[in-house]
């Protein structure tokens, strides 16, 4: 049901959440700025941009190694940002939360160590067919490696994981199962909760990544029952360079190191070098200290909304847009599962989707274009690509209708 816009605006008072975006008040091209790339990267609230600022200004210092007053504050920082991560997703235990550069990074440690001592010649790796290729090119190398398999789950024509075919997917070969809680390019939110029991009957270690739920909705890894968790600190509105592995406590600690380097040793000689344990095992060397502490405040800031008037704003903005979008002639969407996140890829007869990125450009409507980093997926749809709109919740319905009126001139300039 779409709620009259004075319904909504009683529930989500859209216009002071976009006074904490400072970003989103500037022009672009001539025109109001309409950011809907968010699926890519979101935009950083003054909380974040401020807490950065201050511990530039007045905290700066490395971290556990100083006695001096600026080290321990720095310090106090860090850790405080890391078991604010931890309540983000719901763990007690804030040292089971690894600091990483993003996602990416997260899911290659798990392969290069995890994977490394876990996954052996003739093993199979499962993933599905609409997996970003962050979830796939690691898995890959791995595979190489050590001479194992990857299994792909396939997707449905409405973009929705086949489950039928799961079962049979999840034999006692499979290790591990590495998939993705919402897809970038679709916005399906998998039905995780359903499909982790399956695999832990199994034995199979399960790995979620988290990259594009945890920016719409809690994630929490206690109920989900996984083994690893990732996520990135961009797409929640904390800064870039900076995001989260989360393992279970025993799986992490009996892992092989990834770097070697300062703060993750225990003891270092010639004659050998014993490690520390989490999360120290997994930081060698200097961490992104200020990235950490500003991924703190974006999480707090996240935690702080109302989740069900946050929820529901971002359903009536989907909502609003797929059937605007719909409208269109020759516009087809691509990801109509009917629980997906505010993300709408879809592709315009005649229209090249780069074309139509690079007009509503000029229109100050930003989108993203391409393959989003999911090349298998659109290839099984027949398609190198698509035109993406992703929707935040300081997003609004103006800016759905000024997308529709400026995917139309485009239209006809193109088409
Ligand atoms: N997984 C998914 C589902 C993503 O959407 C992305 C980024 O778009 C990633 C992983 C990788 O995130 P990052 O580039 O921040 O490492």
């Amino acid at each position: 049901m779409i709620l009259d816009r004075a319904s909504l605006a009683a529930q989500w008072d859209v216009a002071s959440v976009r006074a904490d975006f400072p970003i989103l008040g500037q022009q672009v091209n001539g025109h109001p700025l309409v950011y809907l790339d968010n699926a890519a990267t979101a935009q950083k609230p003054l909380a974040v941009i401020e807490r950065l600022d201050a511990y530039y200004r007045t905290e700066n210092a490395n971290i556990h190694r100083g006695v001096h007053a600026l080290s321990q504050e720095a310090t106090g920082a860090y850790e405080a940002a890391r078991a604010s991560v931890a309540k983000f997703i719901g763990t007690p235990e804030s040292r089971s939360c690894i600091f990483t550069r993003n996602a990416t990074e997260a899911i290659n440690l798990v392969a290069a160590t995890w994977g490394s001592a876990n996954i052996g010649a003739g093993d199979e790796i499962v993933v599905s067919h609409m997996e970003h290729h962050a979830n796939i090119v690691p898995w890959q190398l791995l595979a190489d490696r050590v001479g194992a398999t990857i299994k792909v789950i396939p997707v449905t024509d409405i973009g929705e994981l086949d489950l039928d075919a799961l079962p049979g997917l999840l034999t006692e070969r499979v290790k591990l199962l590495s998939l993705c809680h919402v897809s970038n390019s679709l916005g399906t939110i998998n039905p995780v909760e359903q499909i982790i029991p399956l695999a832990k009957t199994k034995g199979i270690t399960v790995l979620i990544d988290g990259a594009q739920s945890t920016a719409h909705f809690p994630v929490n890894v206690s109920a989900l029952g996984c083994d690893f968790l990732v996520f990135s600190g961009h797409k929640v509105c904390g800064p870039t360079g900076i995001g989260v592995l989360w393992g279970k406590p025993e799986l992490l600690n009996a892992m092989p190191p990834y770097q070697g380097g300062g703060d993750m040793i225990d003891r270092v000689s010639f004659d050998g070098t014993t490690y520390r344990q989490i999360p120290e095992r997994f930081e060698a060397g200097t961490p992104h200290i200020a990235g950490a502490i500003g991924l703190g405040a974006a999480v707090e800031y996240l935690m702080a909304r109302d989740q069900a008037a946050l929820d529901a704003y971002e359903r009536e903005l989907l909502g609003y847009a797929t059937e605007q979008l719909k409208a269109i002639k020759g516009l087809k969407i691509y990801g109509e599962s009917a629980h997906k996140v505010s993300v709408v890829s879809f592709v315009i007869d005649g229209v090249h989707p780069a074309d139509l990125g690079t007009m509503l450009d000029m229109d100050g409507i930003a989108i993203r274009t391409g393959h989003h980093c999911t090349m298998p997926l659109w290839a099984r749809f027949g398609l190198e690509g698509s035109a993406r709109a992703s929707f935040a919740f300081y997003n609004t319905l103006e800016e759905v209708d000024a997308l529709v009126k400026s995917i139309k001139k485009a239209q006809m300039m193109l088409g």
